[in-house]
């Protein structure tokens, strides 16, 4: 965008904010104060994004190329080693079940991560496929086929001996289909987040390494208090802060949102044997009768992954201390022994200790708080959240922007769950 269309699109969004204050929003005090653009007389920005994980660096990325003033602020960094985005890397798929939104959301996103690696010197998606396995066809496995179907992604159809033809390192007990989504695959979590927070940077967006408190509302603007003794005076404010929400807002979210221990596993082939690579075996998920494993091929020499999908313990994003259990190993084994036989005793080369933000409904939350509606609360990324960042965070940059007119969809609401 050059600079003349950037400060162009910059006023109409900003003629949109004061808009969207004067004749759509009602609750809260602050609301009922008529909004202003950002002048002169304030020093500060038109949003401020707390958290710099996959949501709010993409809903940054978003704002800043309309041409608003941003505030990126994270109080470990861009996808740091506690944050939920902080993994090595992450599955890409479309196949949802019923849940068309996600699916839809997943295939917009596809594309913006596809461009965004291309535009980096190495790149961060790696298009695999993303190849599911389960015992029969279930109604899971028909709702998903029709959605692919409907929405265009190619896919197919396997049985076991196209199974058995295609991936022989994968052993088939107790598989009776599969099917492969060509277009999906995995991303490197961590560098694409940061990769995301520089084209945000590049695009105007400044980021700040500080621990952010609670809003405290006032005339003008949102104040949020900052841990340094710091603080940032915004127009909107997005607290993007994933399994530190219920943390930063006790009352209001409590246990809506619950961050659950999560132990992921990455196992190295022998030297030479070139089963597990990316050009090899596509990314799996595997419905394995209810008790789903997935992983993915070994991306840049970091291991073949395996993790279980099944909620863990509770956990204190801050304050956990990261060592995998002796039992989670053993456990991971197991289902080697049974799937990917030639890895059931390959060395563990690395590991790593994650978090989801569970919600009941498994639904994100994406909704104004409810005493500020200049303040926004997003997270509960249930374990999915990743893929969805791109097409996340253009949603949320038309909300926060007075640009998108629907309601937000009950799902996302705290109200929900
Ligand atoms: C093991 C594991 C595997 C997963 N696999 C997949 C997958 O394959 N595909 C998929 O789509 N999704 C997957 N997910 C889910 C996905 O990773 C998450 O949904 C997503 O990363 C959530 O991003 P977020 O931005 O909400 O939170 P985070 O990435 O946790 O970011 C929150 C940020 O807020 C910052 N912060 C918190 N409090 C404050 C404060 N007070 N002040 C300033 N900064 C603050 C933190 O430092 C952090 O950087 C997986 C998750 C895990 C744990």
């Amino acid at each position: 965008m050059s600079r003349r269309e950037k400060r162009t699109t910059r006023r109409r969004v900003l003629q949109g904010l004061a808009a969207a204050s004067l004749f759509g929003w009602k609750a809260g005090d602050a609301a009922r104060r008529p909004a202003r653009a950002l002048s002169a007389r304030t020093a500060g920005v038109d949003v401020a994004i707390i958290g710099a994980g996959v949501f709010g660096a993409w809903t940054a990325w978003h704002l800043a190329r309309k041409g608003l003033s941003v505030v990126l602020v994270d109080a470990h960094g861009p996808a740091n080693a506690r944050a939920s985005s902080g993994g090595e890397n992450r599955v890409l798929r479309v196949a949802y079940g019923t849940a068309r939104h996600y699916a839809r959301w997943a295939l917009e996103s596809l594309r913006p991560w596809r461009e965004l690696s291309e535009r980096q010197s190495a790149p961060l998606f790696f298009p695999t496929g993303v190849l599911w396995l389960a015992r029969e066809r279930d109604a899971y496995i028909d709702d998903s086929l029709k959605t692919l179907a409907e929405l265009g992604v190619r896919h197919e159809i396997l049985d076991p001996s196209q199974l058995a033809q295609r991936w022989p390192q994968i052993s088939l007990d107790g598989v009776g289909i599969g099917f492969l989504e060509h277009d999906g695959g995995g991303i490197l979590a961590r560098r694409a987040v940061q990769a995301v927070v520089r084209e945000a940077q590049a695009a105007g967006a400044s980021l700040r390494i500080a621990a952010a408190r609670a809003p405290e509302p006032q005339a003008a603007g949102v104040r949020v208090p900052l841990g340094d003794d710091g603080e940032i005076i915004a127009e909107r404010v997005v607290y993007a802060c994933g399994p530190w929400l219920p943390k930063l807002f006790p009352g209001l979210i409590g246990n809506r949102i619950l961050p659950t221990r999560q132990e992921v596993y990455f196992f190295g082939a022998a030297a030479g044997d070139r089963r597990f690579l990316p050009r090899q075996l596509p990314v799996w998920a595997d419905f394995n009768e209810g008790d789903i494993f997935y992983g993915l091929p070994d991306l840049e020499g970091r291991g073949f992954k395996v993790a279980h999908h099944a909620f863990g313990e509770p956990i204190d994003p801050e304050t956990a201390d990261r060592r995998i259990s002796p039992a989670g190993v053993r456990e991971v084994r197991a289902f080697l022994r049974r799937r990917f036989p030639a890895l059931a005793e390959a060395p563990l080369i690395g590991a790593r200790v994650c978090q989801y933000s569970v919600r009941m409904n498994e639904d994100f939350l994406i909704d104004r708080h409810p005493h500020d509606p200049r303040v926004w609360l997003v997270g509960g990324g249930s374990g999915h959240g990743f893929k969805h960042g791109p097409a996340l965070g253009s949603y949320l940059a038309r909300l926060v922007a007075g640009e998108e007119k629907s309601p937000i969809p009950g799902r996302f609401r705290l109200s929900n769950g």
